[in-house]
């Protein structure tokens, strides 16, 4: 396969941007080589800059859950676009993004828009202090929410409430009141309450963890989060920016029926354009300006490009909720394969969301995710790339399907894991 131009266009970008890229898992870090530099997509396909197509499993990592430049929703930006790009005002586009959320996601009251899933789950943990007036917040080993500074939290450390940042450049003291749990360990969870029972604001959670490769919360482990927050009167966050509008319109609250008081959307929310939402209990949102005292605020907010991309996105899946189940059992095909002919793996799946981890062991957490031969990974990811299938470029991320892949490109995709198998050794 020929990368000449992506070549080029790497060395350049190194000299403009750390390590040549805008966000750093695309530089290909994990897996090495060269990134290819995306020229255009449509459907289920992305085409480089040397001319290479691709079938698609990043989809921009979940937002264009129709496929890339879906007829409506570029419309609806084209249309939008005619009428101003942003008015730093209210605008009736907001209203009606923010009633379709309310209709799919019932739990979410009141709501707030912001420009990314960080400032969604940023913000939610501080209406969730505010609210309650206690400092400190529990999240997951390995449960990724943006990169705001409390939550970058190092990952894997001994004692489950000794936190050290993950980033240089967060001060220990920004992340001294985040607490680590394990993922799927409702020992850790109790642990942490008992030892602050009235010190805990928060808990947040990616009810289908998403960013440690996909692992699915174990049967029961969302109710216990609800309890136990409730019990301690502690707010529980989901984190739906990768699950929102993915597990269906009811996002994983709505799949596996368990209802938080606050969460954070994303991705899917916008339709591909930069946006965040977050909110919940009508009493807890009340705290947030201008009506309470937890400041939060932005000047492209409720952008009316980005509101148009996501009220086309979800109205489109309200009116086509055949495409869940759809994506479910595409999801299967290549799970199945996966399974059958790569040896030596584990593959979790959670609706359409799957991921295959280089490992034999069941994975249950970051730690039994950690167990992943990423070298094996690399040879892996780079055999399908070379024949024209894009996935993610790191073991430790999940692949997304869109309602554009057809059967022709999941039939495609199973041969060639199969074909991958006979080079993993
Ligand atoms: N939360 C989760 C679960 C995510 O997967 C991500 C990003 O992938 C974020 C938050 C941060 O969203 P963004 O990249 O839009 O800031």
């Amino acid at each position: 396969m020929k990368i000449e131009e992506s070549k080029v266009l790497f060395e350049e970008s190194r000299e403009y941007f750390p390590g040549g890229v805008n966000s750093p898992v695309r530089a290909f870090g994990s897996v090495g080589g060269v990134p290819v530099f995306v020229k255009r997509a449509s459907g289920s396909h992305i085409y480089d800059e040397d001319g290479n197509e691709y079938i698609d499993y990043v989809n921009s990592w979940g937002p264009s859950i129709l496929g890339h430049a879906y007829g409506p929703v570029v419309d609806a930006v084209r249309e939008a676009c005619l009428d101003g790009l942003s008015f730093g005002a209210p605008t009736r586009k907001e209203l009606v993004l923010g009633t379709l959320i309310r209709e799919c996601m019932p739990s979410m009251e009141m709501m707030r828009m912001v420009s990314s899933g960080t400032e969604a789950v940023m913000s939610a943990i501080r209406a969730a202090r505010g609210y309650t007036g206690r400092d400190k917040i529990v999240k997951f080993i390995g449960c990724y929410h943006g990169h705001s500074d409390g939550l970058l939290v190092k990952a894997g450390s001994g004692a489950l409430t000794e936190s050290a940042p993950d980033s240089a450049g967060v001060p220990a003291s920004y992340i001294e009141h985040t607490l680590l749990a394990r993922y799927n360990d409702e020992d850790s969870v109790k642990k942490l309450f008992s030892e602050f029972p009235d010190e805990i604001g928060a808990l947040v959670v990616e009810p289908v963890a998403a960013n440690m490769g996909l692992v699915p919360p174990k049967p029961g482990f969302l109710e216990f989060l609800r309890e136990i927050t409730a019990k301690y009167g502690a707010v529980l966050i989901f984190d739906e920016v990768i699950t929102g509008f993915r597990m269906g319109l009811g996002g994983a609250q709505g799949y596996y029926g368990v209802v938080p008081d606050m969460t954070a959307l994303g991705k899917i929310a916008g339709g591909g354009m930069p946006m965040g939402v977050y909110g919940g209990k009508k009493e807890i949102m009340e705290v947030v300006s201008p009506l309470g005292k937890v400041y939060q605020a932005g000047t492209l907010s409720g952008n009316p490009i980005a509101t148009a991309a996501g009220i086309a996105t979800i109205k489109t899946l309200m009116e086509k909720p055949e495409i869940y189940p759809t994506l479910e059992e595409k999801a299967g095909k290549l799970v199945k394969a996966l399974k059958e002919t790569l040896p030596e793996t584990w593959v979790n799946q959670a609706g359409s969301l799957f991921s295959v981890f280089f490992t034999k062991d069941q994975v249950v957490d970051y730690d039994t995710a950690l167990a992943s031969d990423t070298v094996k990974y690399g040879t892996y990811f780079h055999y399908l790339l070379e024949h024209g299938i894009y996935t993610a470029p790191s073991q430790f991320e999940i692949l997304f399907l869109s309602a554009a892949h057809t059967d022709e490109d999941i039939e495609k995709t199973c041969g060639i894991i199969k074909a991958a198998a006979g080079i993993i050794s």
